[in-house]
């Protein structure tokens, strides 16, 4: 019988995120902060005012301004999305298939992978260095030999946490003719954005979300800011009103108050600094620098499984990293709240 979807489908590796109720949730990278109840309200007063009866404006140019604006980009150079896992579906299905493949520098997010692997797409994974930092040599080889059609980066990198230089962006862009999609979900707490870029390179699309640094991952709100003419193009494939009205509306209202929001950065960032002290003193522990908000350790003594689960019947829920290429010994830790992070510090001290 003629299988019921693609064939290859049935060969792509699951990603799975099992649900575990916990005390202290440290393993999805999202804000611990919640919004204020002031700003709360003042969203759901303007939902409640709106017409739910009707779909979102076709264009949500509003909104599409206030980005722009908020990014320093054009406003239609701005696709909006449910969340950026949903542009970034758009824009594979728009640049890849059997004969366009992706250059992907590893480990890094797993949904790359697996968006390319879905359009039977050919991948080539390029290792990251020892240290983990972008191999932007074999980054430029690997797309120039297989004449990829796209290339994706994230900075900074989940699971490892570091930067990408915007010259050495810059470099990989000049030396390449390929789409270039850096994924900047976590560009807020590291201060540096290739957005300039974007003026100069036609090619490159940068992908930022609302889900990590506006603590909105439940809201579902991500953008690409990229040249007019692409924004046309995949907006032909898009599917209308992916972003609803209360996502529309509350990522006005956090734009608008993202003054007042923004001490968050500064909060998570120092309890980064005091997380990664603490990691460093740790025997067995090695921890590597991070420019968002997680942190990634190796564990010299103990597997990372065993960790896991030590912890995880203590209340803390981290991430087990080590399918990734490379982290064999791996774990993530999202930074949390000062007393959540002390709470971690402690248990892990303990279990080690
Ligand atoms: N990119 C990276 C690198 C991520 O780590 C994540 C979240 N895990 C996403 C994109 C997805 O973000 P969103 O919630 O905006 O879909």
């Amino acid at each position: 019988m003629r299988s019921l979807l693609r064939p290859h489908i049935g060969g792509i590796a699951e990603y799975t995120l099992e649900h575990r109720e916990c005390r202290i949730k440290l393993n999805q990278n999202e804000n611990p902060y919640d919004l204020p109840e002031e700003i709360r309200s003042e969203i759901l007063r303007r939902v409640a005012a709106e017409h739910w009866s009707r779909y979102p404006e076709f264009v949500p140019s509003r909104q599409m301004a206030k980005v722009a604006a908020f990014t320093g980009w054009r406003a239609d150079g701005v696709l909006l999305g449910n969340g950026s896992n949903d542009i970034l579906q758009l824009l594979f299905a728009c640049a890849l298939d059997a004969g366009r493949g992706v250059v992907i520098s590893q480990p890094t997010f797993t949904l790359y992978r697996l968006l390319a692997e879905a359009l039977g797409a050919p991948v080539r994974n390029v290792p990251m260095t020892r240290s983990f930092t972008v191999d932007t040599d074999a980054v430029i080889e690997a797309v120039n030999t297989t004449d990829a059609a796209m290339l994706v980066l994230c900075s900074p990198n989940n699971p490892t946490g570091g930067q990408i230089p915007v010259p050495e962006v810059e470099r990989i862009l000049k030396s390449t003719r390929a789409l270039v999609v850096l994924d900047e979900a976590y560009v807020h707490f590291a201060g540096a954005s290739a957005v300039q870029l974007l003026a100069r390179y036609e090619r490159l699309v940068v992908l930022q979300t609302f889900s990590k640094a506006m603590g909105a991952a439940g809201l579902r709100f991500g953008y690409a800011l990229l040249s007019p003419d692409l924004a046309r193009q995949l907006t032909k494939v898009k599917l209308p009103y992916s972003v609803n009205i209360f996502t529309l509306i509350a990522a006005e209202v956090f734009i608008d108050r993202w003054e007042s929001l923004k001490s968050w950065i500064g909060a998570l960032v120092s309890e980064r600094s005091r997380l990664f002290t603490a990691l460093d003193a740790m025997e067995g522990i090695r921890p590597y620098p991070s420019d968002a908000n997680f942190i990634l350790f190796e564990t010299l003594r103990r597997s990372p499984a065993e960790i896991f689960s030590a912890l995880l019947s203590r209340g803390i829920l981290i991430r087990d990293v080590s399918r990734y290429p490379m982290l064999e010994r791996g774990l993530r830790v999202s930074v949390g709240t000062p007393e959540e992070n002390t709470q971690f510090i402690d248990a892990l001290g303990e279990v080690l």
